[in-house]
């Protein structure tokens, strides 16, 4: 049995931890350190244009930001997911120029959230409750696609709304 508590679900606390923030920020730190300091006193012909080096300088750095950001964005997102967060971390931080992270955000499943009847995980793109048959979302129904509460007709099929038997739960919102 699955426990309701194993899984933060809709958590709205931050998404990008502050572990993240701080590696990003030394990321960043240590790539203009290394960039205005260090690699200068390696070359022997003559530097860049300043402009061009503030441009470059600072692209790298923000690119390093950016990686320790993404990783710790998905270390908070996939368990939301139901996804493996190690997993992902390590594909996101292994593959080279943010391939991992394209891939992520290409795989990642919908959220899970609770059914509020019955306390199941449920997709976020679900309409009715595996186990209890309660009615997550509107739905149209002639086509059986996600409609807005509020819609009067389905922006699929035209099929009138009002018409459809809805649940007292989303009739309430519709008014
Ligand atoms: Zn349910
Ligand atoms: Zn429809």
């Amino acid at each position: 049995m699955r426990d309701p508590q194993s899984i933060t679900v809709n958590d709205d606390a931050r998404l990008i931890p502050l572990w993240s923030i701080l590696v990003a920020v030394v990321a960043f730190v240590f790539v203009e350190y290394y960039f205005w300091l260090v690699l200068p006193g390696q070359r022997h012909h003559a530097p860049p244009p300043l402009g061009f080096r503030i441009y470059f300088n600072l692209s790298w750095g923000l690119v390093a930001a950016l990686y320790f950001l993404m990783v710790g964005y998905v270390s908070k997102d996939a368990p939301r997911r139901g996804m493996s967060s190690r997993f992902w971390m390590l594909i996101c931080f292994v593959m080279p120029g943010g391939i991992g992270a394209v891939l992520y955000f290409l795989l990642r499943v919908p959220e899970i959230s609770c059914c509020p009847a019955c306390g199941t995980h449920v997709q976020s793109d679900f309409h009715f409750c595996p186990q209890c048959n309660y009615q997550l979302t509107a739905s149209c129904g002639n086509c059986f696609r996600t409609v807005r509460s509020t819609d009067q007709f389905c922006t699929r099929c035209g099929h009138e709304i009002s018409r459809d038997h809805m649940p007292a739960r989303l009739r309430v919102l519709g008014e």
